[in-house]
């Protein structure tokens, strides 16, 4: 879980004490060799708290983040055993911004930029090996002649050649994982496709994990499909829904993904028959003080009275790796005897 303070104005400070915020509550996932999770769900879900804190960059308020067995934040603290270093995790753990040119610093070349990692984690490496090493990535990504890119500032660069810089410099760490946090939202939509397949290919080729990050659902699909790996649904700081994605959106359980795909029904035309926005309501509850039970019972329009009780845990259905945290899906719970919300 984690829980943010909101920050108080020095006249708010004198009457309010600050609120939490509970971005990501109670969240479980695994991310092993070669694995791709898409994780998919509206602004303020959680997603790039959750991406964040799963690469070590975002510290959890109750739980724990463990690369190879090794508590992460032990390692950044330096107490408990620690059998693997933080410096070595943070090679291992890496991060694409949604705007690269902001995350690349324009008084410097390409170049630059690129060695300086490189300088920090590879301290023996020589010049010309560590050159080489850019070139060849630059190359493999599609910047050729490597050289030329590399002696441009970023304003020199498209946004897709300036995201294309961005995944060589997290790809030169060799990591293990790469969380792509909205990698491809601010690209045209023809270099989406395009920047997508890249990143599957070179998934594929260095055997990298992606944490992949979008709200958009057709994004995230792509690559789930593409890629064999796995579609997680995010609501108000939960997964409520993650699995194989031609069983979360081929045949949605959780009553918010039917919502996520009403939504995106004009790319799909098997969705076509879902004709009336399911939901009960348009407004997003509020993280500071979420509903109680299932915090999607305010909108859900499957919603019973023991649904404003419990939160459903998120139970795997034991065969085709799919996991949905709703009540319906348990046939023993007493949503079954309870009655429906009003207005439902
Ligand atoms: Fe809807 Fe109840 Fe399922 Fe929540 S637990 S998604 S409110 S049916």
């Amino acid at each position: 879980s984690v829980h943010f303070e909101t920050e108080q104005g020095l006249f708010d400070s004198l009457f309010d004490e600050p609120e939490t915020v509970r971005a990501v509550d109670d969240v479980s996932l695994d991310i092993t060799e070669n694995d791709v999770v898409a994780l998919v769900g509206e602004s303020g879900c959680g997603k790039t708290t959750l991406g964040k804190t799963v690469i070590g960059v975002q510290r959890p308020t109750e739980g724990s983040v463990t690369y190879h067995g090794q508590d992460v934040w032990d390692a950044k603290d330096d107490t408990g055993d620690v059998d693997i270093e933080y410096g070595e995790i943070r090679r291992a753990l890496q991060i694409i911004h949604q705007d690269p040119g902001a995350s690349l610093n324009p008084n410097k070349k390409v170049l630059t930029s690129l060695e300086a990692p490189l300088k920090r984690w590879e301290p023996d490496m020589s010049t010309e090996d560590r050159q080489a090493r850019i070139y060849a990535l630059l190359g493999r990504v599609g910047m050729t002649p490597p050289q030329d890119y590399a002696n441009r500032f970023p304003h020199q660069l498209s946004g897709g050649e300036q995201q294309r810089v961005a995944l060589v410099r997290a790809l030169l760490m060799n990591p293990d994982v790469i969380l792509a946090d909205e990698a491809v939202s601010a690209l045209d939509v023809s270099l989406r496709v395009e920047t997508m397949d890249l990143l599957l290919e070179l998934q594929e080729q260095f055997d990298t994990s992606f944490v992949f990050i979008s709200h958009t659902l057709s994004n995230a699909r792509y690559l789930a499909e593409k890629s064999g790996g796995r579609i997680g649904i995010m609501y108000l700081g939960e997964i409520v829904e993650i699995g194989p994605p031609e069983e979360v959106l081929g045949n949605p359980q959780h009553p918010y993904t039917k919502v996520l795909r009403w939504a995106t029904a004009d790319l799909d035309p098997s969705a076509q028959e879902i004709a009336d926005p399911p939901v009960r309501s348009i407004d997003i509850p509020d993280p500071v003080d979420p509903p109680s039970g299932c915090r999607f019972h305010t909108r859900c329009p499957e919603a019973r009275e023991a649904c404003t009780r419990t939160a459903p845990a998120l139970g795997d259905d034991g065969s085709t790796g799919r996991a949905v945290a709703c009540h319906r899906s348990d046939e023993d719970h007493e949503y079954w005897e309870s009655e429906p919300l009003e207005g439902v």
